[in-house]
Order: structure tokens, then sequence, then C-alpha cells
């Protein structure tokens, strides 16, 4: 997944106009979390800003001070607001082809629920 410019199209643009339904954990001016159709951990959540931005390097380089504070923020209240803060829990961002982002519309994964195993799985 590489491309220059959004795509209004993308999955995550339809969950944010409400054209397809998500199971929303949280939302607030910035951002939109909600679990993960296809969850990889006991509890699996995404949290998305609202602008549009294809990738974290998108985001880390056009989105406003307070759209990535507001972002951040998020992440902490859903990880929060699912009991996750005290046992543990681990955040992720896929950027690009190497990385195999699959949505072109930037997101953190927040995965927790349990020992979640080495950082990177190797062989
Ligand atoms: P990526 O590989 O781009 O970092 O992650 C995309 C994530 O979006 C995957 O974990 C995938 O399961 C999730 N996903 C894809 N389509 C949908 C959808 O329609 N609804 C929800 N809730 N998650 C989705």
């Amino acid at each position: 997944m590489t491309q220059d410019s959004y795509d209004p199209e993308n999955i995550f643009a339809r969950i944010l106009r409400g054209d397809i339904p998500c199971d929303k954990i949280y939302e607030d001016e910035y951002a939109l979390a909600f679990h993960d159709v296809n969850p990889q951990a006991p509890t699996h959540a995404l949290v998305i800003p609202k602008g549009q931005y294809i990738s974290a390097q998108d985001f880390s380089a056009a989105a406003s001070d307070a759209e990535i504070a507001g972002l951040i923020r998020a992440v902490g209240h859903v990880a929060r607001e699912l009991g996750l803060a005290d046992p543990g829990f681990r955040i992720l961002a896929n950027h690009g082809t190497d990385a195999g982002q699959e949505v072109p519309h930037f997101h953190i994964h927040i995965f927790g629920g349990g020992p979640l195993g080495p950082m990177l799985l190797t062989d």
C-alpha cells in the first residue's frame, strides 16, 4: 500500500461517514475508536484520526499539533476504558507496503487482554 492521495472510499473513511457500521468504543472531535473486525488478540481496538490522513508519515507531517495530541490522548482513553492500562497493552501502526498496511487511513492498533508474546514474530 503506497499511494499519494487520500482515497475517500477507503473502509475507515466510510466508517467515519457512518456509511458502514462499527463496534464503537470512543469518539471525540479528533478520533474514533472501534473494535477490529478480525481481532489478533483477545482485545484489539483501532483508533483513527477524523482527518483524512493516509498513513503514519502523512499524519506526522500534515496533521496539526491538536490533531496529533488528540489522537494520542484518545489512544490512552481507549486503553483505560478497555481496562488495559494496568495489565498492559501494545500499540502499533503499520505504514506502507513493507509493514503490510491494508487500509489507507492512518490507524493505531491497540492489542491487549492477555500476554502478547514477542514484539515481532520471527522464524
Ligand atoms: P492494517 O493492516 O492496515 O494495519 O490494519 C487494518 C485493520 O483493519 C485490520 O486489522 C483489519 O482487520 C481491520 N479492518 C478491515 N476492515 C475493517 C472493517 O470493515 N471494520 C473493522 N472494524 N475493522 C476492519
